[in-house]
């Protein structure tokens, strides 16, 4: 492969990755893919900052910055996020939690939160229900479209704060 074409893969690539995720920038709503795979549930949450702060800007005001680390802190744990049946006996294996904010990056018009999780459960049967706890921290949020992926199954639902749930 040439220079030129390999730079140019690299950009066509980029953009490609690029326009999906600006498309989908709606203020209030987000999208979250839902995979059970075997015992091991994974999400990838993605949000615009401001339906989660009410400002897409690096803070300018204390105040900014307290919530935005309130914000940080509070999706350590997935639970802020997401919560699960007790019967399904899950433990928290790890959670990444990236925005351009986070990093003081000063971006575009824009920002998202970008977060991942992963839990594994003794009991992934009793997998039947999801709540999203986050819609009453964040009023701003209104909407979330879910994509739900298990045993090679897949199903689509868009959950609304007015009811912020979801059963497979
Ligand atoms: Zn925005």
């Amino acid at each position: 492969m040439t220079h030129t074409l390999k730079t140019s893969l690299a950009i066509f690539l980029s953009l490609l990755l690029a326009v999906p995720t600006f498309a989908q920038h709606s203020h209030g709503k987000g999208s979250l893919q839902l995979i059970l795979n075997g015992d091991v549930l994974q999400g990838q949450w993605t949000m615009p900052m401001e339906a989660l702060l009410g400002f897409e800007h690096l803070p300018k005001t204390a105040a900014q910055t307290d919530a935005m680390n309130q914000l940080q802190k509070s999706l350590q744990n997935a639970s802020y996020f997401i919560e699960l049946p007790v019967e399904a006996k899950c433990q928290q294996l790890e959670v990444k939690a990236e925005s351009d904010m986070f990093q003081g990056i000063k971006g575009k018009a824009h920002s998202d939160l970008n977060y991942a999780f992963k839990y594994k459960c003794a009991n992934p049967q009793a997998l039947t229900k999801f709540g999203f706890p986050f819609f009453k921290s964040h009023i701003r949020s209104n909407q979330l479209k879910l994509e739900w992926v298990s045993q090679g199954a897949q199903k689509a639902a868009t959950v609304r704060s007015s009811k912020p749930s979801f059963s497979p």
